[in-house]
């Protein structure tokens, strides 16, 4: 920005607009990019602590770009945000996750469960509900094969309609998990306010918890707590032995993380499981 005397600076500059144009120039690609088949999602599993089990999948997004490679979802979800394009993206992911959800159940993995993300954007979509329950009809599955990840923010942007859109969902048999817990504002005021099943802390305290006195120490009074709750506690970014055994003695109840495995490609997870289970 410019200072043009008196304090005055000028609106447009050069950073914001290359912002603006960024964001325009995605929005084109991402509708290109749907009908090229250019996204696909790959699934991480997520383990019981103390069975060792498989307690389900979280669905991550991936746009394998012509040019520019793997772009990541971090690079381009948060521009899209708000925009027609993510809502429509959105329905792409959410259909994607029923079809492999057959797929699981096809293979013989008839409990785990698809956890979906789903953006702010997306939420407020009042539309989402009905399109919900007619996937649920089209691939005769049940609510309780999925969950649905929502962030701090998207929790926090319009409280009213947040939990009026999660009541109706919850109605139809969807479960919530929040996602990146600990990392926003006012994560205790929503535990008491919102139909919650599932808490994530956050990886970025994980990361450092052998380490970082203060890490560990919210990460067990997390898990305390959000076991006082009655409600189940999985740890994201899990990548150590160590980290393992001091969250399972810790009663953290699910473990995702690259220690168990790195979000599966959808085209690989069938082979990936197969060598899990023969081995
Ligand atoms: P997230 O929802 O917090 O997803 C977890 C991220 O942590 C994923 O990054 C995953 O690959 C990564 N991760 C898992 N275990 C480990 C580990 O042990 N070590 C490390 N270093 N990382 C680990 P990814 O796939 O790059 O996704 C980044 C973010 O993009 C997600 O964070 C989520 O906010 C967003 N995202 C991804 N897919 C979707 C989607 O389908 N819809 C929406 N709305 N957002 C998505
Ligand atoms: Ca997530
Ligand atoms: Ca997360
Ligand atoms: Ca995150």
């Amino acid at each position: 920005a410019k200072d043009n005397g008196g304090g005055q600076y000028h609106v447009y500059h050069p950073e914001m607009f290359q912002r603006v144009a960024h964001r325009v120039m995605l929005e084109g690609e991402v509708r290109q990019a749907l009908a090229k088949q250019q996204f696909s999602l790959s699934l991480q599993p997520q383990i019981c602590a103390k069975t060792k089990r498989l307690y389900g999948f979280e669905a991550l997004l991936r746009w394998q770009h012509p040019e520019r490679g793997m772009i990541s979802p971090e690079d381009f979800i948060p521009i899209l945000e708000n925009s027609q394009h993510m809502i429509e993206l959105g329905y792409w992911i959410i259909r994607r996750c029923f079809e492999l959800a057959v797929a699981i159940k096809k293979y013989g993995l008839t409990n785990s469960r698809i956890a979906i993300n789903l953006s702010a954007g997306q939420f407020i979509d009042s539309n989402l509900p009905h399109f919900l329950t007619e996937l649920l009809l089209e691939f005769s599955l049940r609510a309780q094969d999925f969950e649905l990840e929502l962030t701090e923010q998207t929790l926090v942007k319009d409280m009213d309609h947040t939990i009026a859109m999660m009541q109706s969902l919850k109605r139809i048999g969807f479960s919530f998990a929040i996602d990146d817990f600990g990392t926003g504002y006012s994560s205790l005021a929503y535990l008491k306010k919102m139909p919650v099943d599932v808490i994530k802390i956050d990886k970025s305290f994980i990361f450092g918890m052998l380490e970082n006195h203060s890490d560990f120490q919210i990460i067990t009074s997390t898990i305390a707590m959000v076991k006082n709750l009655g409600l189940i506690v999985v740890a994201e970014g899990v990548e150590t032995k160590a980290q393992l055994r001091s969250l399972t003695e810790n009663d953290c109840d699910i473990i995702q993380g690259y220690y168990f495995s790195k979000p599966i490609p959808e085209a690989e997870l069938f082979a990936v499981l197969d060598k899990h289970t023969t081995a």
